[in-house]
């Protein structure tokens, strides 16, 4: 420390990384909750979970066909099969079981407990099938209706002890971890925790993130453009990332460059927002609205700070804690090249946070730049897009870096990172790579 207090002075410039700790350090994740299972999905597991009941719990078939003793098989062949005497069918679901004695044998479908006595199932097709019937006609009889299968069965194919048989516990043992915390509940996590006979789990909620678009020239899709006017791109792009990024979104549209709309409008989201992303006027043109607006706004509750940072696109910056409840709202510039890149540097981290989510930051990779890039601002950190090929390990530049290019941003699926002191970058060059994929 130098003694002075830089953090609030209001000619500081922040570099990107002092920005988003400053973020990150008032932002506090909410108390977990109980959920149920598919209203987990996508979730965060917030409690290491056990094994509480062995899967499979019992032994059981792993095939349609015969539940027997290993050792009256053992000579079968194809020449000289073993008859067996039937005492009857064993179901998925069978609760009372037939003991199998020597010579005899239980016909047994996938899934079934393994009846006491056998230590081995015959697959049907190891069989004729039955009282001389052929194997697909049992089967077939068997699922249409089932009936009793005792008689007797030929088997021409030894097996040896534990064949087909799926052991209790052999997936997971009662008192084993099933799933850590962190563990990001997807299809199969939701499917394992079902097997398991949970049926709620405690996890993080996703954030609600509420993003709204300020800027009196815009017009919602589907509408026509009078003059001077453009179609709101901001309000889909960035709600699109927050639910690519895991969070419960609610796009509230565009909002004129007026304070008192503004204020209304941001007002009325406190109560469904746990974070709030707004995007334009955040620069010093006169129309600039959000700043005046949310000045004001903090000085009721929390407080909100408009930046200089040092990267381009994305110099201006606002962030603060508003309203009774104090709600992180992250404050973007309105070009769309601008808020979707401060968005993936700095609300992603923020959704991710809040989620509990292990992987808060993108992975940075290394990879060769196709062609030379532009020059760089000196003292800025530069972000520009790229289309990535993992496999080559190449990057190839994507439209030029003007913050207006959003075709050339729809084009491209990463972005290529010019740290500060570097003012060119000639192709062939290696350089950081932050590729933009749906996680
Ligand atoms: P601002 O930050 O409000 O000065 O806006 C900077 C530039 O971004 C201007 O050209 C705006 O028209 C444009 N812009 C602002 N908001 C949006 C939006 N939601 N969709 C598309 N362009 C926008
Ligand atoms: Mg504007």
């Amino acid at each position: 420390m130098n003694g002075t207090d830089q953090t609030h002075h209001p000619d500081r410039v922040w570099s990107v990384a002092a920005h988003l700790d400053d973020i990150l350090a008032r932002i506090h994740p909410p108390a977990p909750v109980k959920r149920q299972l598919l209203d987990a999905q996508g979730c965060v597991l917030a409690e290491d979970l056990t094994v509480p009941l062995s899967l499979p719990p019992f032994d059981n078939s792993s095939m349609d066909g015969y539940a027997v003793r290993a050792a009256d098989v053992a000579a079968a062949t194809e020449a000289a099969p073993t008859a067996l005497t039937v005492l009857g069918d064993v179901a998925a679901g069978s609760g009372a079981l037939p003991t199998v004695g020597p010579g005899q044998a239980a016909r047994i479908m996938t899934g079934a407990p393994v009846p006491p006595g056998a230590d081995a199932v015959v697959p049907v097709e190891w069989t004729d099938g039955g009282s001389g019937r052929g194997p697909a006609a049992t089967m077939r009889a068997h699922s249409a209706a089932p009936q009793d299968a005792a008689g007797e069965v030929r088997v021409h194919h030894p097996a040896t002890a534990g064949a087909h048989i799926r052991r209790a516990g052999s997936d997971a043992r009662a008192g084993e971890g099933a799933l850590p915390a962190g563990t990001v509940l997807g299809p199969t996590q939701l499917g394992l925790l079902a097997a398991l006979g949970l049926d709620a789990v405690t996890v993080h909620r996703r954030p609600r993130v509420v993003v709204l678009s300020t800027g009196s020239e815009l017009v919602p899709p589907g509408e026509p453009l009078g003059p001077g006017q453009i179609h709101d791109s901001n309000s889909f792009q960035l709600t699109a990332a927050a639910r690519a990024a895991g969070a419960l979104t609610y796009r509230v549209g565009a909002v004129a460059d007026d304070a008192e709309a503004l204020r209304a409008t941001l007002e009325d989201q406190y109560a469904r927002a746990d974070v709030l992303v707004t995007s334009g006027g955040v620069s010093v043109g006169a129309y600039d609205v959000v700043k005046e607006t949310l000045t004001d706004l903090a000085a009721e509750h929390g407080q909100v700070e408009f930046r200089k940072l040092a990267m381009q696109p994305g110099k201006p910056q606002g962030f603060g804690l508003i309203g009774p409840d104090r709600i992180p709202l992250l404050a973007l510039p309105g070009n769309p090249v601008s808020s979707y890149v401060s968005f993936e540097l700095f609300v992603r981290p923020v959704i991710r946070t809040l989620m509990g989510h292990p992987e808060v930051h993108r992975r940075t990779v290394r990879a060769r730049v196709t062609a030379p890039l532009g020059s760089s601002p000196a003292g800025k950190r530069q972000f520009l897009r790229g289309s990535y090929d993992p496999v080559a390990g190449t990057v190839a530049p994507v439209g030029g870096s003007g913050s207006h290019l959003i075709r050339a941003m729809a084009r491209a699926d990463a972005l290529i990172v010019v740290p500060e002191d570097v003012t060119e970058v000639p192709a062939d060059a290696t350089v950081d790579v932050i590729p933009l994929g749906p996680c």
